[in-house]
């Protein structure tokens, strides 16, 4: 395993606690409870910004479901079409995000090495906290910022020859 990729793995393995009533959200959503929709939105809650293949290994690791990869994109997107998760596309993450912090207009900061994504709260405190030079005649709602960054681990890792910067090709360009 790399040191990326060890990196990842602890940062994942960082234990949330679970503080959301997910069996009433779904009744008062209207959306029928199962065990599946249930393992999908807790193991979310404890691991934002996870990739639906990650929810999948999180889920079947502690075999409390077997969830397959077409079941679980169907539940993905029942539950945004409900307001329930929202999707998070990043510049640094091959495949989309999933978290349960919806409606807040909240944003996110990214390491681009590592690709650690951290929530950062809304940057002028409510939504659209940016305003357009030109809104091409579109009523503006939201602004999605993604800061791109440096983390402490990978900042260290680089300093002590661990990861080599020419490896890194956005580091290099900058
Ligand atoms: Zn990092
Ligand atoms: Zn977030």
């Amino acid at each position: 395993m790399s040191n990326i990729e060890e990196n990842r793995t602890a940062q994942k393995h960082k234990l949330h606690k679970i503080a959301t009533d997910w069996r009433s959200t779904l009744r008062n959503a209207h959306i029928r409870v199962t065990s599946q929709r249930l393992a999908v939105l807790s193991t979310l809650e404890a691991y934002p910004h996870s990739s639906a293949g990650e929810i999948i290994g999180y889920v079947n690791a502690g075999e409390r479901e077997n969830l397959t990869t077409q079941g679980t994109y169907v539940i993905l997107q029942q539950l945004e079409q409900h307001g329930l998760v929202r999707r998070v596309s990043l510049p640094d993450s091959a495949s989309v995000r999933w978290e349960t912090r919806v409606a807040d207009n909240h944003h996110h900061v990214q390491c681009v090495v590592c690709g650690r994504v951290e929530d950062v709260d809304c940057v002028v405190g409510h939504a659209p906290c940016l305003t357009p030079a030109d809104t091409h005649d579109m009523e503006i709602f939201e602004a999605q910022i993604v800061f791109r960054g440096l983390c402490k681990e990978c900042k260290a890792k680089i300093e002590s020859g661990a990861i080599r910067k020419e490896d890194l090709p956005y580091l290099v360009a900058q």
